[in-house]
C-alpha cells in the first residue's frame, strides 16, 4: 500500500545524518513511485513533488538538526495541502431547511451516506429528513426508507402505487413538507448509473434547479482509482458540487482518490464512510488523512471516538460512585464497558494507535467474544446481584452460568476481579493509594 511503501522510503531517509542532493532526489523518485502506484493522478504527483523538492532542497533542511525528519514534516505538511489544508464543515441555511443534495454514480454509497449523515446530524440535535428522489431502481426509496428508520431519521417518499413518481417533482414537494413539518434539514437522495451519461447528469441538474441546495455533495468510491477523476470532473461539469465524500475508504483503497479529487476539483473532501454501518462515517480531516497515508497512526481520530463514547456527566457519576466502595455497581460496570464498546470493534480501536505495525496481526486476532461473555455474565444477573455481587451464592452462580451460556468458574472470575478492582479503583479515587503502598497524598 501507499502508506507501506512511503513508511520504507522513509526507514531508510532516517538512517541518514546529512542528506545530499542526491539523496532528496532518490527520496522524492520514491515517493513518486508509491504516488503513482497508489493511483494518485499523474498532474498532482507532479505538482507535489515539485513542492516537496524545492522545499526539501531549501534552507530549512541543511539546517536542520536532523534533515530526514525534516523531509518527512515536508511531506506531510505538502500532503495536507493537496487533502485541502483544513477541513471544510457544512454550511447551514440561514433560514431552514437547509438543503443537501447528493449526486454520485450507482454504488457510489449515496443511499447509505444520507443514513449516516441523517444519524449524525441528529445526533448534533437536528431534526434531518431522508428524501427518497431515487426512482429509477426498483427498490431504491424501500432501501432508503430501511436505513432511515435505522438511523431513527424521517424518510419522505412518493405514495407508493403512484406509478412511476417524478424525482424532480419529489424533491420539491420534500423541501415544502420540511418546511410545514419544521425539519430544518432536507438530505435529497439521487439515482445514479453505473457510468456517466448525460440523462442522468440532467436529472440531477434539474433537481439542483428545482431545490435549490445549500450544499451538493458528490459522492466517490475511493476503490475506483483514476476513475474517481473522470467521474468527479464530469459531475463538477455536469450538476457541479461544493464537497466531496469519500465512501468505502475501509477497503483496500489505494488512497489516491482522496489526493487527487480535491486537488483536480478543486472543491474539499468533507467526509469520510469507511463502511457499512451507519456509523462508519466521520468528517473528513486533511491533517489525519495525511498522517495516516504517512503511517503516524490516527491518535487524534481515536481520541475523539473516545469522547464521543464517554459521555462527560456519565464519567463524574462514576467517579462520585467510585468515592465509596459499594456505589459501583456491575449495572455501572456494563454500562462502562458499552460505552467503550460504541466505538467499535477493539481490533479497530488499537488499530488506530500508531507504532503498531508489527503488532497488526496479533490485534486482528482480538476478538470480541470475551467481551461478549462478559457481558452475557452481567445480563444474566437480577438487578439485586448486580448491585450488590456479593450476594451471589453457589445457587445463584450456577443460575448465571447457565442464563448466559457460560461456566460457574467464568462467573467465579468475573465477580472476583470485578470485586477486586474495585477496590483498588474506590481506594484509588479516595486518594488512598494502592493498597498495601504507603499513601499517596490526595
Ligand atoms: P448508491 O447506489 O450510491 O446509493 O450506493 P449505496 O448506498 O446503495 O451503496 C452501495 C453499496 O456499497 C452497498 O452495499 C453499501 O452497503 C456499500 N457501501 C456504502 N458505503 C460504504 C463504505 O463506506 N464502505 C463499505 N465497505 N461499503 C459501503
Ligand atoms: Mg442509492
Amino acid at each position: 500500500t501507499l502508506q507501506d511503501r512511503l513508511e520504507a522510503t522513509f526507514k531508510r531517509l532516517r538512517g541518514k545524518g546529512r542528506l545530499t542532493d542526491a539523496d532528496i532526489d532518490a527520496t522524492c523518485r520514491e515517493i513518486r513511485i508509491a504516488l503513482l502506484e497508489a493511483d494518485v493522478a499523474l498532474p498532482v504527483v507532479r505538482e507535489f513533488i515539485g513542492h516537496v523538492k524545492e522545499r526539501a532542497r531549501g534552507a530549512e533542511v541543511h539546517q536542520a538538526l536532523n534533515p530526514a525528519e525534516q523531509v518527512i514534516k515536508i511531506v506531510h505538511e505538502e500532503l495536507i495541502q493537496i487533502l485541502g489544508g483544513d477541513t471544510r464543515r457544512l454550511r447551514f441555511a440561514k433560514t431552514p431547511p437547509t438543503v443537501i443534495l447528493l449526486c454520485g454514480l450507482q454504488g457510489a454509497g449515496k443511499t447509505t451516506l444520507a443514513g449516516k449523515l441523517g444519524r449524525w446530524l441528529k445526533e448534533q440535535g437536528h431534526q434531518p429528513l431522508l428524501v427518497a428522489a431515487d426512482l429509477q431502481r426498483p427498490n431504491a426509496v424501500e432501501q432508503l426508507e430501511i436505513i432511515g428508520q435505522r438511523a431513527g431519521v424521517a424518510v419522505f417518499a412518493p405514495e407508493r402505487g403512484s406509478g412511476v413518481g417524478d424525482p424532480v417533482d419529489v424533491a420539491r414537494r420534500s423541501v415544502e413538507y420540511a418546511k410545514s413539518k419544521l425539519y430544518d434539514i432536507v438530505i435529497v437522495d439521487t439515482a445514479g448509473r453505473l457510468g456517466v451519461d448525460e440523462e442522468m447528469m440532467r436529472q440531477a441538474a434539474d433537481i439542483r434547479d428545482a431545490i435549490q441546495p445549500d450544499e451538493i455533495l458528490f459522492v466517490v468510491d475511493a476503490m475506483i482509482g483514476q476513475d474517481a477523476v473522470t467521474t468527479a470532473e464530469a459531475f463538477r461539469d455536469g450538476v457541479g458540487f461544493d464537497g466531496v465524500v469519500l465512501s468505502k475508504l475501509d477497503g483496500d483503497a489505494r488512497g489516491g482518490a482522496a489526493l487527487s479529487v480535491r486537488y483536480v476539483t478543486g472543491r474539499p473532501v468533507m467526509f469520510a464512510s469507511t463502511g457499512e454501518k451507519l456509523e462508519d462515517f466521520d468528517v473528513f480531516h486533511p491533517d489525519r488523512m495525511a498522517s495516516r497515508i504517512l503511517g503516524m497512526g490516527d491518535v487524534l481520530t481515536l481520541i475523539e471516538a473516545a469522547e464521543r463514547a464517554f459521555d462527560e456527566k456519565q464519567a463524574a457519576e462514576v467517579a462520585d460512585k467510585l468515592k465509596t466502595e459499594k456505589g459501583f455497581t456491575l449495572e455501572d460496570f456494563l454500562a462502562q464497558m458499552q460505552a467503550v464498546r460504541r466505538m467499535g470493534p477493539l481490533s479497530k480501536i488499537l488499530g488506530m494507535l500508531p507504532g503498531l505495525g508489527e503488532v497488526r496481526d496479533q490485534i486482528n486476532q482480538i476478538d470480541d467474544r470475551e467481551l461478549d461473555r462478559i457481558e452475557a455474565i452481567i445480563r444474566s444477573m437480577t438487578p439485586a446481584e448486580r448491585a450488590d455481587p456479593k450476594i451471589i451464592n453457589g445457587s445463584r452462580r450456577a443460575r448465571i452460568a447457565k442464563g448466559s451460556g457460560t461456566t460457574v468458574s467464568d462467573v467465579n472470575l468475573l465477580v472476583e476481579r470485578f470485586l477486586e478492582a474495585r477496590k483498588v479503583m474506590s481506594q484509588l479515587s479516595q486518594g488512598k493509594g494502592l493498597p498495601g503502598m504507603p499513601g499517596l497524598p490526595g
